[in-house]
Formats: structure tokens, sequence, C-alpha cells
């Protein structure tokens, strides 16, 4: 049996040459998605959602027809890429070795991809994301209201909506806070739209392996006078040790992956701090949604793709929460 994924050993404690960071440090949770067949019991992405049967399954209204690709076929598309990897690639260097029978039914695809399957109007079933349950997710207790244990996230598999300000560049997403006790009669089949925007905003089944790890801020979090000093270290770091040596970025303070809580990388652009549009408090990192997890020293060995197969924004897609009420809205930003 394959061993979970647990995050590598840090190269360094970064708190002894600076102990001033212990006063930013915060927990977060790596979920370590990996393909599997999780139930509507168990925390995942992707997989089905502990839902009451007698509560109606949210839709998105926002859309009148749409084009895209059907679930369906983007899950049989993916089986046989999956299929096909698997296999010893082609010795003639000319790619996957996919079979004949592959072949033709890719090809069949993607000519019908040049017709795109259509959603005609009409209240448009969101998606199933992902679930997390606080007893597998410890990070999960800093942001869940007084009695709710399961975090279910559900999203409209296409882009452009008004809501949230930021979500011009993916697709809008609802968080459902409940207590799992509550659903004594969970629903057996779920709704699913007819079809998605692109492929990467349907996720590939996965259990989690949740792992708790510890986690300081984006630099510009911290005042500049210890950022010099963590640079000038650095420097030093390197002239001993050359290019294997640590950074403070990509090996020292914040996990690259799906996870709860934690910090926010900023990497792509400036740091835009998010605010609350109800109350206008700073808001908190929720969850995070990456497409790789093998960043520098934190990767899994042997490093994993993209697990997921989710890929929204740009490398990272995240919801933003109100520390001061969780009944505000949340807000979704991209790295
Ligand atoms: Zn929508
Ligand atoms: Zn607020």
């Amino acid at each position: 049996m394959t061993p979970p994924p647990t995050t590598p050993y840090r190269p360094l404690d970064i708190t002894v040459p600076f102990p001033e960071l212990r006063g930013y440090a915060r927990t977060a949770t790596r979920l370590h998605p990996r393909p599997g067949a999780p139930t509507a019991a168990d925390s995942s992405v992707g997989g089905p959602l502990l839902w009451p049967e007698d509560e109606a399954w949210p839709v998105c209204r926002e859309h009148g027809r749409v084009r895209g690709v059907r679930p369906l076929r983007a899950r049989r598309h993916a089986e046989i890429l999956r299929a096909a990897r698997a296999r010893p690639r082609r010795a003639d260097g000319a790619g996957w070795a996919y079979t004949d029978a592959e072949r033709a039914e890719v090809q069949e695809m993607s000519d019908a991809g040049h017709q795109p399957d259509r959603h005609d109007g009409g209240p448009l079933p969101l998606l199933a994301l992902a679930q997390f349950h606080a007893h597998d997710v410890p990070d999960l207790a800093d942001f869940a209201p007084p009695g709710k244990d399961l975090l279910q996230v559900l999203w409209c598999p296409f882009g452009g909506h008004e809501d949230g300000g930021f979500s011009d560049f993916g697709p809008s997403t609802r968080l459902f806070w409940r207590r799992a006790a509550d659903v004594t009669g969970p629903l057996a089949e779920q709704p699913e739209p007819p079809v998605v925007e692109h492929a990467r905003y349907l996720p590939e089944p996965c259990v989690l392996h949740p792992e708790r790890i510890v986690e300081y801020p984006w630099a510009d979090y911290l005042p500049p006078v210890l950022v010099e000093r963590i640079d000038a270290w650095e420097d030093a770091l390197q002239e001993r040790a050359g290019r294997a040596a640590p950074t403070y970025q990509y090996d020292l303070s914040l996990a690259p992956g799906w996870k709860i809580g934690g910090w926010d990388s900023w990497h792509r652009t400036d740091l835009v701090p998010v605010h609350c549009e109800a109350c206008g408090a700073g808001m908190r990192l929720l969850l995070t949604m990456d497409s790789t997890e093998n960043q520098a020293s934190w990767g899994p060995f042997p490093p994993v793709g993209s697990p997921t197969g989710v890929a929204a924004g740009r490398d990272e897609y995240r919801a933003f929460v109100c520390p001061a009420d969780p009944a505000h809205p949340h807000r979704m930003s991209t790295q």
C-alpha cells in the first residue's frame, strides 16, 4: 500500500535565525488530495456531498444558453489519458501509447468538440467541488460558525459572474456550513450541470490525507526591516551552499497545494488585501485550491501532477472569509 503523502521535513527551522517570526505563525491543514473513491461520509475533493435530501440543490441563474463540455465526456477523456499515460511511452517518440480504439475515441471527441454541447437556458445545477469535516481537517475549527462541523463547496462551472467583484477569472463558488449529524436522510443522487465551461472545472474524485503544518507569512506582510534581514541571511546562505540553499519564499514560509487556513501567497501580483464587502474587515484565507503541490522542498516524492484535475484562476484560486461574521459573503481571489 502506498503510504499517505506527508510534507518532507523543512530544510531548517526559520524561527531559529528569526525568532520574531513566531508571532506570525499560523497553522494550515494541507489536504493532499489523491484520486480515490470517497463516499458522502468522507472529506473529499470531487466526491459526493453529505446533502440533506429535503434541501433544494443550489442552482445558478445567471446564464441563458451556454456551451461547454459534458461532464461524462470530460471524464471519459481523462480516463483514456490516464490509461495511456500508465503505459510505457511509444518507442518512436510519438507520445503517449494510445490503443487504436482510444485514439479513434479521442478523435471523435475532438471532432464533437467543434460543436460543443449546450445548456439551453434555465437554472444550472451547481457542481459539487469539495467537502471538509472538522474531525478530518483541524484548521476548519478556526472558521466554522458555532455548532457547524462540515464545510461544503460548490461552484457554477462557468466564468463571467458578477458576484464578489473578483470572480471574472473563474467559477462562482458557494460555501455551505452545516452540522454533519443533522443530515439524517442524505441525498442519494446529486444533480450536476449538463455542461461545464472547461474540463478543468470538473474535479476528479479524490480522497484527502490532511496534514497540519505551520506557515509564516508572505514577505509583504512582514515589517520591511525584517524582510531586509531575511534577504541578507538568504544571500549569505546562498554564498555558502549555492543554488541548493533554501529560500524563505519557496521553502520556509508557505506550502503549495490545496489547503485550509494558513497564509496567502502573492507570487503573481502585488499584495492586494482582501476586505469584507459587508463590514470592511480584513478577510482571512479559508481555502486554497492549487493546480499542483510540487514546489521546491514542499513537494511529495514521487511528485504528483494535478490529482484533482482542477485549475481555476491562474495557479491558485482562494476563498477568503470575514473573521467578524461568518454570515458575510466570502470573496475569491487568484494568484
Ligand atoms: Zn453561473
Ligand atoms: Zn464582514
